[in-house]
C-alpha cells in the first residue's frame, strides 16, 4: 500500500507499517482466527467517516449531521441480513467481546445462570470464563466435549441445562472443529423456556457462504466478528428476531457502547457486498477443503487432532504424542515464518499459558489462493520444525522455503 502522507510527516510510526506489512507477506499465517482483508475494506477504514459522531439509529441520532452516514449503516444493515438471513441486524459492535458483552445485557440481569462451552474445551473467554467480565457478571455453568470423541455430548447439555434452568443458552467456540447441532441446542433450550444464543465468530464466513448451518433463524440471537473467515475489518454485529431487536439496539447503544466507528461499518458493508458475490462461496469450500487435506496430512504424519478431523476452517492439535507442548511449538514455528496460536486440549493437563496443543486454522493461507497441495507442504515444514527445533540450521532453511512459498502466493491486492 501507498502512505505517502504517512510516510513523510510521521517516518517512526510509516517504518513499522512498513515492516509489519513485510512480515505479512513473507510469512504463512496459520491463525484460525485471522484473515486479509481486501484492498476495497482497507479503503473503506482509512475514510472520514471515521470524523463523525452518530450516537443512536439511523433517523434518530444524539447528533447532527448523519443524514450520509445513515445511508452506510443502512446498506450494512440490508447487506447482513441478506446475507444471514436475519430479522434484525445490528452493526454497531465494536468487537466479539463487547457484542457478547451487549447480548448478556439485552436479556440478563447480572446474577442470571448461563450455560456455556468450557474455554479448555473451544469455548471463548465471553463465555463465561472466570477471569473474563462474563463470568465475574453472570452465574455461568458450564458443558463441555466428550473427552474420547472430542465432540460436545449433547446428552450432557440436555442434562447440565434441566438440572441448572439457565436463562440463556450460549453455544459457538474458538477451538472447536466440527458442526454445532443447532437445532438440537433449540429444543434442549425450550424444555426449560431459555433463550438461544450462538455466536458464529470463528464460522460466519462459512455459514454465510452456506457451507454450514446457519442458527440465525433458529436462534434468538446470534452474534459475529467480521475479522476472521467473514473477512472483514475489526468489529462485530448482533442479529435476531424482530421482536429482540429494541432490547437488542439498547443494549449496543445506550447500554454498553458510545458512538459507533463508522469507517469501519462502511467497511463492513464492502466485505458484506463481498461476501454475497459467488466467489466467497468458492473461497469458502477451499478453507474447508484446505482444512481437511491438512489435517489428513497431520494424521499422517502421527499426529493427534481433537475430534479426529475438521468440519470447517481450524483443527487444534494435541502435542502431546511429539513429545513438545504449545509455548515451544509457538517459538520454533515463529523462528520459520509460521503464526499459530496456542491452544488448550480438552482437560488440559498443562496450564493455559503454556497449554499441550496447537490451534491452525486455512481462512488466511485460502485467501492467498494456496490449494491442497500447498496445504501438505505446509504440514511438512512445521513436522520438521517441531522435531528440529533446537537445529538453527535446519530451521533457517525451513525459513527460506516458507518465504518462497508466499512470494509464490502474494497477498491479493485487487
Ligand atoms: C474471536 C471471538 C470473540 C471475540 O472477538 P474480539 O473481536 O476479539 O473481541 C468472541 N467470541 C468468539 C467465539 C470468538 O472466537
Amino acid at each position: 500500500m501507498k502512505y505517502d502522507h504517512l510516510k513523510q510527516q510521521d517516518p517512526a510510526v510509516w517504518e513499522i507499517i512498513e515492516r509489519e506489512e513485510k512480515r505479512q507477506n513473507e510469512e504463512l499465517e496459520l491463525i484460525a482466527s485471522e484473515n486479509y482483508v481486501s484492498p476495497a475494506v482497507l479503503e473503506a477504514m482509512a475514510t472520514v467517516l471515521t470524523n463523525k459522531y452518530s450516537e443512536g439509529y439511523a433517523g434518530h441520532r444524539y447528533y447532527g449531521g448523519n443524514a450520509v452516514i445513515d445511508e452506510i449503516e443502512l446498506l450494512a444493515i440490508e447487506r447482513a441480513k441478506k446475507l444471514f438471513d436475519a430479522e434484525h441486524v445490528n452493526v454497531q459492535p465494536l468487537s466479539g467481546s463487547p457484542a457478547n458483552a451487549s447480548v448478556y445485557m439485552a436479556f440478563l440481569n447480572p446474577g442470571d445462570k448461563v450455560l456455556g462451552l468450557k474455554l479448555d474445551h473451544g469455548g471463548h473467554l465471553s463465555h463465561g470464563h472466570k477471569v473474563n467480565f462474563s463470568g465475574r457478571l453472570y452465574n455461568f455453568v458450564q458443558y463441555g466435549v466428550n473427552l474420547e470423541t472430542g465432540i460436545i455430548d449433547m446428552d450432557e447439555v440436555r442434562e447440565i441445562a434441566l438440572r441448572e434452568r439457565p436463562k440463556m443458552i450460549v453455544a459457538g467456540f474458538s477451538a472447536y472443529s466440527r458442526e454445532i447441532d443447532w437445532q438440537k441446542f433449540k429444543d434442549i433450550a425450550d424444555e426449560i423456556g431459555a433463550y438461544t444464543f450462538a455466536d458464529i465468530a470463528h464460522i460466519a464466513g462459512l455459514i454465510a457462504a452456506k457451507q454450514i448451518k446457519n442458527p440465525v433463524p433458529i436462534f434468538d440471537v446470534v452474534s459475529t466478528t467480521t475479522h476472521k473467515t467473514l473477512r472483514g475489518p475489526r468489529g462485530a454485529i448482533i442479529m435476531c428476531k424482530e421482536k429482540y431487536a429494541k432490547q437488542i439496539n439498547s443494549a449496543v447503544f445506550p447500554g454498553m457502547q458510545g458512538g459507533p466507528h463508522d469507517h469501519i461499518t462502511a467497511a463492513k458493508a464492502v466485505a458484506f457486498g463481498e461476501a454475497l458475490k459467488p466467489e466467497f462461496i468458492e473461497y469458502s469450500k477451499q478453507i474447508i477443503k484446505n482444512a481437511q487435506a491438512m489435517a489428513q496430512e497431520f494424521i499422517n504424519l502421527g499426529y493427534r487432532i481433537i475430534s479426529g478431523g475438521t468440519d470447517n476452517h481450524l483443527m487444534v492439535l494435541d502435542l502431546t504424542s511429539k513429545g513438545t507442548v504449545g509455548k515451544e511449538a509457538e517459538k520454533a514455528l515463529e523462528k520459520i515464518g509460521i503464526s499459530i496460536s496456542r491452544s488448550t486440549i480438552p482437560n488440559d493437563p498443562n496450564p493455559p499459558m503454556n497449554p499441550s496443543g496447537i490451534r491452525v486454522g486455512t481462512p488466511a493461507v485460502t485467501t492467498r489462493g494456496m490449494k491442497e497441495a500447498e496445504m501438505k507442504l505446509i504440514v511438512g515444514y512445521i513436522n520438521e520444525a517441531l522435531e528440529n527445533k533446537t537445529d538453527e540450521g535446519k530451521l533457517d532453511s525451513l525459513k527460506k522455503q516458507v518465504k518462497a512459498l508466499c512470494n509464490k502466493f502474494p497477498i491479493p491486492t485487487k
